[in-house]
């Protein structure tokens, strides 16, 4: 079994001030990203309120039961390959229970309160700087057009059509704030790679995007989704690099998990493990990942504990 180490990211023999970096990082921080060529927020900037920070203390809550409904076929075939070990879970001491279904990701102690209570739309900002200004953290919410965005978003909200976004390439692109359980926030992101879209919206969303990931402080990590019912596409792993080379801490969510049998195409299983044999080039050992579907609900509440085991951490560690 292998577990993720702090030097998790793979970097060529000549980038030896991006892995000094990254070893001088937190390892919890660093254990699903690479080094930032980018200047990231200070520490001092990641200081919170302690009251906000109280609210969201670990729990100490103990694993989820699996329950064998939510687990997807034959997929703990692809979860022994390499564990997502969360602080405060020594190593050793990981056993197969502590694993959420359908991934790759071990609960740790920093696991607590989940599900969605509330959720409000705050505001959709065309520019980086004009998103929310306030302490809260979020997760991002990428992925191509049409990799299952909207349908994920509405899935965890439990709302119909909650999240709308634009399908035709060209229209103003917004960053969307939905605030939850009013402590913290999941950002809509613009998808990115329109089958016909002009060389202009590309390079909008390019400056745009990138400009929100470089400059959020509040941004706890990205979860990158990729459609497990067609094979890899290369911009998907385009993006996944980038954000690696930033620092820029991801989850890959695998959607459309429900796709199993039939059909012309490759199984999601095997478009999943192609996936990351491809991402295994850039990694010594793989992010965390989550197989999910909108259709069957699969992977939602495990993919809630992690963001809340991530959320957690997040915020406790800049009290330190
Ligand atoms: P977006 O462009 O990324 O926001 O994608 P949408 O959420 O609009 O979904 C694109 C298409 O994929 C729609 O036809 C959805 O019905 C379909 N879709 C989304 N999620 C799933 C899923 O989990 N399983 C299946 N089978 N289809 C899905």
């Amino acid at each position: 079994m292998v577990l993720l180490s702090r030097s998790s990211f793979y970097f060529p023999p000549d980038d030896m001030l991006l892995r000094h970096r990254l070893l001088s990082l937190h390892s919890f921080a660093t254990s699903f990203a690479a080094s930032p060529p980018a200047p990231r927020p200070s520490t001092a900037s990641f200081r919170r309120s302690l009251s906000l920070s109280a609210r969201l203390k670990p729990a100490n809550s103990p694993p989820p039961k699996r329950s064998a409904a939510a687990r997807p076929p034959a997929a703990d075939e692809l979860v022994r390959t390499a564990l997502f070990v969360p602080p405060g879970v020594p190593r050793e001491e990981v056993t197969p229970d502590m694993l959420l279904s359908g991934s790759n990701i071990v609960l740790g102690p920093y696991a607590g309160h989940a599900q969605i209570k509330q959720v409000e739309f705050v505001k959709s900002s065309a520019r980086a700087r004009d998103c929310p200004k306030d302490d809260r953290p979020e997760f991002a919410i990428l992925g191509r057009s049409n990799v299952g965005k909207s349908s994920l978003i509405n899935a965890l909200v439990r709302k119909k059509e909650f999240a709308l976004t634009s399908k035709k390439p060209g229209k103003t692109q917004l960053i969307n704030h939905f605030l939850i359980n009013k402590s913290w926030y999941i950002v809509d992101l613009p998808g990115y790679g329109f089958a016909n879209a002009s060389q202009s919206a590309r390079t909008d969303w390019s400056s745009f995007t990138k400009g929100y990931f470089l400059n959020r402080d509040t941004l706890v990590a990205v979860m990158l989704l990729i459609d497990a019912s067609i094979p890899p596409q290369q911009i998907d792993l385009d993006c996944a690099n980038w954000l690696g080379r930033n620092n820029i801490g991801m989850t890959f969510v695998f959607t459309k998990c429900d796709k199993m049998k039939g059909g012309k195409g490759t199984r999601p299983e095997e478009n999943i493990k192609q996936f990351q044999d491809l991402i295994s080039k850039y990694y010594k050992e793989p992010p965390p990942w989550i197989m999910t579907s909108s259709i069957t609900g699969l992977g939602r509440d495990e993919l809630l504990l992690h963001m809340s085991q991530l959320r957690n951490y997040w915020d406790n560690n800049e009290l330190d």
